[in-house]
């Protein structure tokens, strides 16, 4: 009875839908009343993101399914600032979902995904090493929810991608997994019984700062021996000669990424490619102690990247014999945001049921 209660109330708001199931196909005879079956309806509710990169910045709309229905990138971001960050974004995506057309009232919110630590509890940037931001007080969110006034999810993103790979990607039927997010620098997110581990004030994951060979560069935290140095886009560049400096710059973010991008197609890429994923191969077997998770997902324009890929998984399972742990990541960081909100305000208990009822689409009426 519940079942059906609720079945008929989602139906009402226009969330689910019913089709004819195919009696032949289920070897039933052709008597009685067809069985119905339920589905999720994929255009009753939509979901927007915010992906803050130094890479393809771009913001986005996923129907209920996960599938992206609208995407487009973000010019000339003033990358200096959370709060005008935010608000250029908010701007930018207010853009997009008045011209997709889809009905703002079937929006069940907006996910931010970037390389910060946040606290998606109060919605706060605790400090973003990469962008040089420091606490900002919930002004971030605070400048989408004043553009579009919808509820905002905001995550770091490996953490964006481990939970959206966990419903919609390579880790649908995992539990324990660690993904790692490889671009200009590296940093994790990691799932046990399948939630995110976030140590104390969001700190856990930052494998970026793991000790490894030393080498002639400096880090955001001014050590010469991290893992950003030796297994990122940034020790590419450096690899490569491309730098003309040797500490890390944060004015030059967008050219660490636009000759990343450029660089990871190139020929001359491919060996400094495979020797970055091969220093990583040290601390993918730290976490596989540590934690002994069912897989590691490696994901981001590095971390996907062939090459970087193989040079990875070739180094692991020659010095420790765990090669078949890692699997690539299927979704993108563009995608990852809009799925954070689908996942926060969709697929999860804060589902605002009651908002969605009074805004039903006509169609799904006559069932109530
Ligand atoms: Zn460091």
């Amino acid at each position: 009875m519940a079942t059906t209660r609720i079945a008929r109330e989602l139906l009402v708001a226009g969330i689910i839908e019913e089709f004819e199931l195919d009696r032949a196909k289920r070897g039933e005879r052709a008597l009685g009343r067809p069985k119905v079956g339920l589905r999720i309806a994929a255009c009753g509710l939509f979901a927007a993101g915010i992906t803050v990169s130094a890479y393809h910045s771009e913001v986005s709309i996923c129907d209920a399914n996960g599938q992206l229905v609208a995407s487009r990138k973000v010019q000339d971001i003033p990358l200096f600032d959370a709060v005008q960050t935010g608000r250029h974004y908010a701007k930018a995506l207010r853009a997009l979902i008045d011209e997709s057309g889809f009905d703002l009232q079937r929006f069940v919110g907006i996910g931010v995904a970037l390389s910060a630590r946040t606290d998606p509890v109060t919605g706060r940037i605790v400090m973003s090493e990469y962008f040089g931001w420091g606490e900002d007080n919930g002004g971030f969110c605070e400048e989408v929810r004043n553009v579009i006034n919808l509820p905002v999810e905001i995550e770091n993103i490996a953490n964006a991608l481990a939970i959206a790979e966990m419903r919609f990607g390579s880790a649908r039927d995992l539990s324990e997994f660690t993904l790692i997010h490889a671009a200009t620098f590296v940093g994790a997110g990691v799932v046990s019984d399948s939630r995110l581990v976030r140590g104390v004030s969001g700190i856990s994951g930052l494998i970026g700062h793991f000790r490894t060979a030393e080498q002639p560069l400096t880090c955001v935290c001014g050590r010469h021996d991290c893992l950003n140095l030796a297994a990122t886009g940034f020790s590419l560049l450096s690899r490569l000669g491309l730098l003309d400096h040797q500490v890390f710059d944060r004015s030059k973010l967008s050219f660490y990424a636009s000759t990343i991008l450029d660089k990871l197609a190139d020929e001359a890429s491919v060996t400094p490619l495979r020797e970055a994923g091969s220093n990583l191969a040290l601390a993918v077997d730290n976490i596989v102690k540590l934690l002994g998770p069912e897989r590691v997902i490696l994901s981001g324009h590095l971390g996907t990247n062939e090459d970087y890929f193989e040079g990875a998984r070739q180094a692991l399972e020659e010095q420790y014999g765990v090669g078949n742990i890692l699997v690539r990541g299927e979704i993108s960081s563009v995608r990852s945001a809009a799925l954070l909100a689908l996942h926060a305000y969709c697929y999860l208990d804060r589902l605002d049921y009651d908002r969605f009822a009074e805004t039903a689409p006509a169609k799904g009426r006559s069932h109530g």
